[in-house]
């Protein structure tokens, strides 16, 4: 193909709109279809660490971030009853040095509007929900709910866990219920005793639950999520409204400082966690999937949100190369982000068991072992996950020549 190919991308989530602004950056047409009549309100805390703002620097939106963000001082482990610490780690003073750019956390609306500074309003499509598509030799063919039809080169389905792309392309595959329900809520500095909650990320881990707090929008709000197991089936909507009284009853008996939290969970959300087993393949012929249309994931390692936007860049950096065969680059953009991602769901997985050890004998083993790390790895992430933060997009893309273009890689 000896021009730029038109893309198509299903959805304005942050995958979706990170991809618009890394792919109209390697000079291709871009057009954003999304469901909604309007963005990006939804939702409360997003968790973002080194490997994403290096992701981010890259579309020039590092900075727009940083700003909105809070930047944790500590990622701190508390037991669930007595609040004592089990582990903690420096987020603030260690991870701009280890891999050079910091970890933050972010209400979704804020970042949501930083990715769509970087896309002009007139590429993007409200009111479109995708209903079908067809591939042609040359091509695909989009069909929408109000009977339109759209064409590009490449489809990129970045429309969400119950993606239609991804049933378009290979049928029918429902996420499935985790276990886990989650409880959302944020509640303003002010309104809770002076120092209340220090300036960390807090997990605290109990049986079979964990509650996990940070401030967001630079200080002025406190995202709260509690998890828990059931044997209850929950919808993953990001908007059911749920009755505080239920949170505090899974929660009876843990530490008394979380019911001062507690207390303010109005309105409360719930939303029950769903994933998939990794998928096999993405991408058939000149159509792909990115973010939670690809690769939902359960929120314990805090990764769903920059692995969707690590997508979208790497995406950008493969179609930014010269001359760019689209089939070619969506089987290399898969090669790239699929073995990566599927190990961040499996590990998101191993995470939650181990937050959520009921037996009091595998706890004080856990336990243990987070005492020595502390002793003996006092710089370690709390999730082991440097495999994670010190990812580098453009070396895993093939690296850049001076002239900013993409070596074959
Ligand atoms: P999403 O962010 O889910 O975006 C998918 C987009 O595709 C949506 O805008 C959806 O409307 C659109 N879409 C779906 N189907 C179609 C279709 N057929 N045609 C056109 N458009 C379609 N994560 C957290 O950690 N904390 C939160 O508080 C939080 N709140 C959220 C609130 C909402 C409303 C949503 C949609 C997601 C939320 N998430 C939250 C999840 C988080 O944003 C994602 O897990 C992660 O960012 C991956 O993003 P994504 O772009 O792949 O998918």
């Amino acid at each position: 193909m000896n021009r730029k190919p038109k893309v198509a991308i299903i959805g304005a989530g942050l995958g979706g709109l990170a991809a618009a602004g890394a792919i109209l950056r390697a000079g291709c047409e871009v057009t954003v279809y999304e469901q909604s009549g309007s963005l990006g309100e939804v939702g409360a805390g997003i968790n973002l660490t080194p490997n994403v703002l290096n992701a981010l620097r890259l579309l020039d939106l590092e900075a727009g971030v940083l700003e909105r963000a809070f930047h944790p001082e500590n990622h701190v482990f508390r037991d669930w009853r007595s609040g004592g610490v089990l582990f903690r780690a420096h987020v603030k003073s260690q991870y701009l040095k280890n891999y050079g750019a910091p970890a933050c956390n972010i209400h979704r609306a804020d970042l949501h509007a930083v990715l769509r500074s970087g896309v002009p309003e007139s590429v993007i499509r409200l009111e479109a929900r995708l209903t079908g598509l067809a591939q042609t030799t040359d091509g695909v063919v989009l069909d929408f709910a109000d009977g339109t039809q759209q064409q590009a080169d490449i489809v990129i389905g970045a429309d969400g866990i119950r993606s239609s792309v991804r049933r378009c392309l290979f049928g029918e595959r429902e996420p499935v219920f985790t276990g886990n329900v989650a409880w959302r809520f944020t509640v303003r500095p002010e309104d809770l005793p002076q120092g209340f909650i220090a300036p960390d990320i807090t997990n605290w881990l109990g049986p079979g639950g964990h509650v996990v707090h940070y401030y967001v929008r630079a200080g002025a709000l406190v995202n709260v999520v509690a998890i828990h197991e059931t044997d209850t089936w929950t919808e993953e909507s990001w908007a059911l409204r749920a009755d505080p009284g239920e949170l505090e009853a899974q929660f009876a008996g843990w530490n008394s400082a979380l019911f001062r939290l507690f207390e303010h969970a109005t309105p409360c959300f719930k939303w029950g966690l769903f994933d998939h087993a990794p998928l096999e393949r993405w991408t058939v012929g000149r159509a792909s999937l990115l973010g939670d249309a690809a690769h939902p994931m359960l929120p314990f390692l805090g990764a769903g949100a920059g692995m969707a936007i690590e997508d979208g860049v790497t995406l950008g950096l493969l179609l930014s190369k010269g001359d760019v065969d689209p089939v070619q680059v969506l089987r290399r953009y898969e090669a790239l982000r699929l073995a990566r991602t599927a190990r961040v769901q499996l590990g998101s997985r191993a995470r939650a068991k181990e937050n959520h050890l009921r037996s009091p004998l595998a706890r004080l083993r856990r336990n243990i072992g987070f005492r020595f790390r502390q002793w003996f790895q006092p710089d370690a992430t709390l999730h082991r996950a440097d495999w994670i933060y010190r990812y580098d997009i453009e070396r895993a893309c093939g690296g850049m020549d001076a002239d900013g273009v993409l070596k074959e890689g």
